[in-house]
């Protein structure tokens, strides 16, 4: 199948151009960016003159900042093609139920995807988790935002969730590997007195669970959550990659290369199966964090 990749930055190059390429279910055929460029792929700067000239695109994926990405999927659903969105699916939990009632409509799937998911121990995690007691739980996600998000001005933008959008993918690997549903109880919201949007988090969840979000460590990065079980000890390190057991290793692959290929199948399973997959939890657990969060306002930052 034909696909059209849009917003040509960081994600697209690193992830999506390589798992495409190696997909045997699609071919790149398009790309929708005002600056950004596949070689040897045709590319548009605007979704409308992509789908006008495309008429044998059937789906369009889609990487540009949440914000500015609502358009782009209305428009490409309207035009009758299947839909892929980067996390978070949206900049509000609204205009994703809205994109969700637009594919149901027009009869194409939607796929709202969280990448981590498909991290190498998350599934054996969700497997081990499934019959025990969780008793206590520390998400650690503090990462370097010079390195992982260089000059990317509108994650620190009013929508652009600031540390959350690393953060999520935590709460996207939470979501799925806990037995039972978790919510907010409190958070406060470190944000840099220039801009809208945290660059640091710390939250606290029912079961005991903590959550500490940070966009300001240099040197090594964590990614890990651990958990206390009526089993004994738990952990997930590198994103979901790696999984311990009772503190020893119990699973998993120091690698993320696996996870945008899954993506791309699990999409393509989809468009035959003719079904959509949208699930929303760790954006609630987002926008809860936001409603119930108190500000702090720390120093400027600046790329
Ligand atoms: P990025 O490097 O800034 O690329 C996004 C692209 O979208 C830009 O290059 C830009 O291309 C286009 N765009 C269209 N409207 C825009 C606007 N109003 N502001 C800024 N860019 C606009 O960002 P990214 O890191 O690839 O992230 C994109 C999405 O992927 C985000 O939702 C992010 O959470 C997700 N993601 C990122 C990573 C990562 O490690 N960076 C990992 C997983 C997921 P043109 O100027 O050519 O139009």
């Amino acid at each position: 199948m034909k696909i059209a990749l849009a917003g040509i930055g960081k994600i697209a190059l690193d992830q999506h151009v390589p798992a495409i390429a190696a997909s045997r279910d699609w071919e790149l055929a398009a790309t929708v960016s005002r600056h950004g460029k596949v070689p040897g792929v045709p590319g548009f700067a605007d979704m409308a003159e992509m789908l006008e000239a495309c008429p044998d695109v059937a789906a369009v994926s889609l990487c540009l900042p949440p914000v500015p990405r609502f358009e782009a999927a209305a428009a490409a659903l309207r035009a009758g093609c299947h839909v892929m969105l980067e996390k978070p699916p949206g900049a509000t939990l609204a205009e994703v139920h809205a994109l969700a009632d637009l594919a149901r409509a027009e009869g194409v799937s939607l796929f709202a995807t969280w990448h981590s998911r498909e991290a190498e121990a998350v599934a054996a995690a969700c497997a081990w988790l499934a019959d025990k007691t969780i008793r206590e739980g520390r998400i650690i996600w503090r990462e370097d935002v010079r390195k992982w998000h260089p000059g990317q001005d509108w994650i620190f933008e009013a929508g652009g969730m600031g540390v959350f959008d690393p953060g999520i993918n935590a709460l996207s690997i939470l979501t799925r590997i806990l037995p039972v549903p978790v919510r907010i109880l409190s958070a406060e919201l470190d944000v840099p007195a220039n801009r809208q949007a945290p660059i640091a988090a710390r939250l606290q969840l029912s079961q005991g669970i903590t959550a500490d979000f940070d966009f300001r460590q240099e040197g090594p990065q964590t990614w890990d959550m651990e958990f206390d079980t009526d089993a004994g000890p738990m952990a997930l390190r590198m994103g979901g990659n790696l999984l311990e057991i009772g503190g020893a290793p119990a699973g998993g692959e120091n690698s993320i290369m696996g996870e945008y290929p899954a993506l791309y199948a699990r999409m393509a399973e989809l468009v035959r199966q003719g079904a959509s997959d949208v699930d929303l939890a760790p954006m609630v657990l987002v926008a809860d964090a936001f409603t119930l969060g108190q500000r702090r306002e720390v120093a400027a930052f600046d790329f």
